[in-house]
């Protein structure tokens, strides 16, 4: 008998490896923090790897301190996580730990009180993009809680976090990652997508593809 959807998912298999892409197709939790445009060009582009800001750098660098000098027997560095957004696509990630069934995000911060807190004791609580994230592996891992560990640029202290589960915000997340999907199909059948725009007014500045966006619509001279 007929499957529509099982004969959908065969051709597109096939334009995939006709294309040389990997299937499922991966979109990062990370990238759904920003632009959904650029999240778009770079599924679309395959350059999510050539990326990396100094800022990232740095962030490797701390996790690896802490790999290297915390021995407990209940952690788990670097662990990958996977959630099927829809046949073909699956979203992706790696926890920075997991200790027992607490997931553990490390993030380094300069303090400035003309941009934010002026010192770690000040910090009320983490960037909204540090609680989505964690609150997508929380979700990806199937755990309860989890804890945003922060760490202070210029010393080395730290404090930590709470965050707990929500599958609301989750379910937003997912909803960034179809117009993402959206955008890669879009691209893939010659169209730009322009009706995505960026989410924060400044992200454009320093965007690997403002050249090509630049030649398109120039988003950052709109009004939002
Ligand atoms: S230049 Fe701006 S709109 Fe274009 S992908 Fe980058 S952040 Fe998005």
């Amino acid at each position: 008998m007929e499957n529509p959807d099982r004969l959908e998912t065969f051709n597109r298999e096939i334009r995939n490896r006709i294309a040389g892409r990997r299937s499922p197709r991966k979109i990062w939790v990370t990238s759904l923090s920003f632009c959904l445009r650029k999240a778009a060009l770079s599924t679309y582009l395959e350059t999510f790897k050539y990326e990396r800001t100094g800022e990232m750098l740095l962030g490797t660098l701390l996790h690896r301190w802490v790999q290297e000098n915390v021995d407990l027997e209940e952690i788990e560095f670097e662990v990958p996580l996977e959630y099927e957004i829809t046949d073909g696509w699956v979203l992706v990630g790696r926890a920075d730990a997991i200790l027992g069934d607490k997931v553990l995000e490390f993030k380094l911060k300069g303090f400035n009180p003309e941009n934010g807190p002026g010192s770690l004791d000040e910090m009320e609580e983490p960037s909204k993009i540090w609680k989505e994230q964690l609150n997508a592996y929380l979700n990806m891992a199937g755990l309860e809680e989890g804890y945003i560990y922060v760490f202070d640029r210029d010393g080395l202290d730290f404090r930590h976090f709470k965050v707990e589960r929500e599958g609301e915000a989750f379910s937003k997340m997912l909803g960034r990652a179809r117009v993402v999907i959206n955008g890669v199909e879009a691209l893939e059948q010659g169209k730009f997508p322009a009706w995505i725009r960026p989410r924060y007014s400044r992200e454009c500045e320093s965007c690997i593809f403002r050249p090509i966006c630049g030649a398109i619509d120039k988003p950052w001279e709109k009004s939002r």
